[in-house]
């Protein structure tokens, strides 16, 4: 697949970031927040998140994947971090896009077995429109519309998380709210 425009540029994605860190801040107790960072596609967001807060926060990061790679497939998480590090704590799932929300729901599950406190969710981008689980998410940068996206930490099989923009494979591009 070809690489199509951009959907939303470097500097509208910085603006965001900085906005949802300084809502984050408003809402908690930083020192009470861990956020976990889902990977590989939150790498870029994570990154610019935690340090767009004023003070220190706690971070830590899980893996995600779908067992078959595909629709449908189980999704699955690994290094899953240890109970004392969750229990007691006001936990910020950070992900590039909730999309169905089985990702979220599933590690939301894990996270809430291992005794979080509270559970949210903050993303940099949300496609309401292809949900199939319930999934609290107050923080989110965009609303996109049903097209794949690559960079910004989300790839096509591996390739494009580079890129500083986010943007549209060939012959998917359309409107952002
Ligand atoms: P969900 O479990 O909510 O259906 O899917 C969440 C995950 O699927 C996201 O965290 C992301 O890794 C991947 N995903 C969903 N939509 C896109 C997309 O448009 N582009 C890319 N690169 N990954 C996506
Ligand atoms: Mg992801």
């Amino acid at each position: 697949m070809q690489l199509g425009g951009v959907l939303i540029s470097e500097s509208r994605i910085a603006d965001a970031v900085g906005k949802l860190a300084d809502r984050v801040s408003r809402d908690y107790d930083l020192s009470r927040v861990v956020l976990v960072g889902v990977m590989d596609g939150a790498v870029c967001f994570l990154s610019d998140l935690m340090r767009a807060f004023g003070e220190p926060v706690d971070v830590t990061t899980v893996r995600m994947r779908r067992y078959d790679g595909t629709e449908g497939g189980e999704v699955t998480v690994s290094l899953l971090p240890p109970r004392d590090r969750i229990e007691g704590r006001e936990v910020l799932i950070v992900e590039d896009i909730v999309d169905t929300g089985e990702t979220c729901a599933v590690l939301s599950e894990r996270l809430s077995e291992l005794g979080a406190a509270s559970i949210d969710v903050c993303a940099l981008l949300d496609k309401p429109s292809r949900r199939t689980h319930d999934v609290k998410a107050t923080y989110i940068g965009f609303e996109a519309p049903d097209v794949f996206v690559v960079g910004y930490g989300m790839d096509c099989d591996g390739v494009y998380r580079n890129l500083r923009d986010v943007c549209v494979l060939e012959g998917g591009e359309s409107e952002l709210n």
